[in-house]
């Protein structure tokens, strides 16, 4: 009974370091995929980088678009923007999102969900347990 116990323990303790290293793997934003038609910019493959980032959609795009200073709308997976943006511009907007929003400034892991509480929001992280207080996207 006392061996069972112990490798029990064993197990559970083994569990988040194995949870760890596989989102570390499964953490790669894919690079902007942006073609310009006409006046607007198409970011292609939104739908990819927001599900790796775990985020919702509107609250990428209504981070992006602000920092890009121009309206933008989702239309199926593709985010379009207002005007004509180039792939790097959109990447540095995506990697400050990333950076502010998505890892945890505690473990630099990105396993975090954004909570709101009162008025006040936070970046919680389910691989160290830290909250950090964010300003709201
Ligand atoms: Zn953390």
């Amino acid at each position: 009974m006392d061996d069972y116990d112990k490798l029990l323990e064993r197990a559970r303790t083994q569990i988040p370091e194995d949870a760890f290293k596989r989102s570390g793997e499964r953490f790669k934003v894919p690079a902007v995929q942006l073609m310009v038609q006409g006046n607007r910019s198409m970011w292609q493959n939104f739908q990819d980088v927001i599900s790796v980032l775990n985020r919702s959609g509107r609250e990428v795009l209504k981070y992006i678009s602000g920092q890009l200073g121009t309206a933008g709308s989702i239309e199926g997976g593709t985010a379009i923007f207002n005007g004509k943006f180039t792939a790097e511009a959109v990447n540095a907007v995506l990697n400050n999102y990333v950076l502010s929003y998505v890892i945890c400034p505690v473990c630099t892991r990105p396993d975090t969900e954004i909570v709101k509480e009162k008025m006040a929001y936070y970046l919680h992280c389910s691989a160290c347990g830290a909250r950090t207080a964010i300003r709201p996207v």
